[in-house]
């Protein structure tokens, strides 16, 4: 049983993997500056703490006493949040430094960090048939401006706290995640999620048009909660030192993931396209070549299947709020 700190465990991913964590046995503290009562997920059993990271002082008071660290916290959300809020996510740089610091000084032995595929070179990203982001691909460095910038900056934290404070720090690039307890709706929500309340809200209030934003013919590839805790972990308590990808290889495009919404939902709707809408780079998905070599394992949950729990999750969510 070890003693492990989850930052950012009353949001999406640090939710599943608190509540994961907690099952194997360990003592788990779930850390995040949300009030409570906002938290997507809280678990019995396990030490919950309203803290915000991007203070020092309260890195070390988190971390006091405890062994291990996974850091989810980060102020992010698809790319209506990021393309305009450019500075709040570079603040998030704040939260992994000051972690790290405290990590370091109370003796931390392992130290994951959440990374993104928004690290990659946007000019490997410019063609829909895009045949998959290799790690290299990350440099030379053209990032997402803002929440990219942040994520590679504090990649490189994290080598650099190895390199030279001797700390095991771990690193994963995660590809679009979506799944049950995540974002649908606020203006944080991803496309899946999105897609899932756009195509709800036809059939609630019989709306019959759906916006999409963009042509739809951009590319992505999306993996579903399971896989990515199960990588966390996998990755987490590995030899890899190197930032690599965590993500699903299977990728369609945003017109596709409609398609498996609507024949989910039994329901279809009109589809306007708007050019002007946020809508990231055309093409991106996930080379696993790596991840299969050190670990033998990629992420495999099938998207339609992936995407019926998830549809099911917010159906019931709305209903509850109609
Ligand atoms: P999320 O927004 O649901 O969770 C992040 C949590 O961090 C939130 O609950 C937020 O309140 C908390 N947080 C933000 N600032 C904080 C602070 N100063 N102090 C304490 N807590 C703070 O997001 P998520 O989808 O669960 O993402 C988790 C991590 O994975 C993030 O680092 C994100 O950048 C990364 N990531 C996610 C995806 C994805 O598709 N969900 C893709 C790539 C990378």
């Amino acid at each position: 049983m070890k003693r492990i700190v989850v930052a950012g465990a009353g949001g999406f991913i640090g939710g599943h993997l608190a509540r994961k964590l907690k099952d194997m046995g360990h003592h788990v503290r779930a850390v995040d500056k949300k009030p409570l009562n906002q938290w997507y997920q809280v678990h019995e059993g396990v030490d919950n703490l309203v803290l915000d990271l991007t203070s020092k002082e309260n890195c070390y008071t988190a971390l006091n006493g405890f062994n291990e660290v996974f850091n989810l916290a980060a102020d992010m959300g698809g790319m209506g949040f990021i393309e305009n809020n450019k500075a709040d996510c570079m603040l998030s740089v704040l939260i992994n430094t000051h972690l790290l610091m405290a990590a370091r000084d109370l003796g931390i032995a392992r130290f994951f960090y959440a990374s993104s595929a928004c690290v990659y070179n946007g000019e490997k990203q410019t063609d829909p048939n895009n045949p998959g982001l290799k790690e290299a691909d990350a440099y030379p460095a053209l990032a997402e401006d803002g929440y990219g910038w942040e994520k590679l900056f504090s990649e490189r934290m994290c080598r650099h706290f190895r390199e030279d404070y001797g700390m095991t720090t771990r690193v994963a690039r995660f590809h679009n995640v979506y799944g049950p307890f995540g974002t649908y709706d606020g203006g944080r929500e991803k496309a899946p999620a999105a897609m899932c309340r756009k195509i709800i809200d036809g059939e609630l209030y019989g709306k019959d048009e759906i916006n999409i934003w963009g042509d739809g013919h951009q590319t992505r590839s999306f993996m579903y909660i399971d896989d990515c805790v199960e990588g966390i972990l996998k990755i987490m308590y590995s030899d890899i030192i190197e930032p690599i990808n965590l993500g699903s290889s299977e990728m369609v495009s945003i017109n596709q993931l409609v398609d498996i919404v609507e024949d989910i939902a039994g329901y279809k709707l009109k589809r306007t396209y708007d050019p002007n809408a946020p809508k990231g780079v055309r093409g991106r998905n996930s080379d696993n070549t790596l991840i299969q070599k050190y670990l033998g394992w990629e992420p495999t949950y099938p998207l339609a299947a992936g995407m019926k729990k998830t549809y099911d999750w917010i159906k019931g969510e709305m209903l509850k709020k109609k």
